[in-house]
């Protein structure tokens, strides 16, 4: 089995998911007492929440970019990066170090792709939904990414930061979400990314009809299947034909 390095913190309420998902998961497929290897770098996350709001990513890269470096040093064999937001500065962390990053949005790419679905809305911050690093990524793969509109874009974003990240779970805002998930399908999305690796402790599949990506899920299990494979392709592009 492969060591797994994990950068978390962002927030330390979703990275808690990993730990347990790439746990259950090789106990899943080894059986009895196995657990996943991994290394844990978890970051203090008001750091890098004060330097996204001021638009310094270069500097939340020098953070990261370390964190990179010290789970190299400590026998990751391949990292995960525990948030979706940062994988704005994930081409910074790959220069960084010689072992290969599993890209959140690759293994969301490959999901789709395995599920035939080509047409999803995604909801995450403001960043993951409105700059190119993103969404450029999963078009560049053949999907069609929606958007939620201005006013719910802010609503998404500021429950991640204001609710999600702090621990709290609110119903009002459960229902928000929903709102906003069934009106991405009015729209024509066949299923809607939870591009936000804390929106699953929010809604999950059993809360509409609609079919939810939940990129936690979807990365931590990537990650044991990496860990557990001979050979795994972490190369990104994965286009349809
Ligand atoms: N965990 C979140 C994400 O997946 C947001 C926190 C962050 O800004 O990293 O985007």
């Amino acid at each position: 089995m492969k060591t797994i390095g994990l950068i978390g913190g962002m927030s330390w309420e979703s990275t808690q998911t990993y730990y347990r998902l790439v746990n259950q998961l090789v106990r899943e497929r080894l059986g009895g007492l196995h657990s996943a290897r991994l290394v844990l770098y978890s970051v203090d996350f008001a750091e890098i929440e004060a330097l996204q709001q001021r638009g310094d990513w270069a500097a939340t890269a020098q953070i990261l970019e370390a964190a990179a470096r010290a789970l190299e040093t400590a026998g990751a064999d391949f990292l995960v990066l525990c948030t979706n937001t940062m994988h704005r500065v994930a081409p910074q962390i790959e220069q960084a170090v010689k072992i290969p990053l599993l890209h959140i949005a690759d293994a969301t790419a490959r999901e789709l792709h395995r599920q035939g679905v080509t047409r999803v809305g995604l909801l995450g911050t403001r960043f993951t939904m409105e700059q190119a690093f993103y969404r450029e990524r999963l078009e560049a793969q053949g999907i069609r990414v929606l958007t939620p509109d201005e006013a719910q874009r802010e609503r998404v974003h500021a429950v991640i930061y204001a609710e999600l990240c702090r621990g709290d779970i609110r119903a009002e805002s459960k229902a928000a979400y929903l709102d906003i998930v069934s009106s991405l399908a009015e729209r024509g999305a066949q299923g809607v990314i939870l591009g936000c690796t804390e929106i699953g402790l929010l809604i999950q599949g059993d809360d509409t009809d609609v079919s939810l990506f939940d990129t936690t899920a979807i990365h931590a299990e990537q990650a044991v299947e990496a860990a557990l494979a001979t050979k795994f392709d972490f190369a990104a592009p994965h286009r349809l034909t």
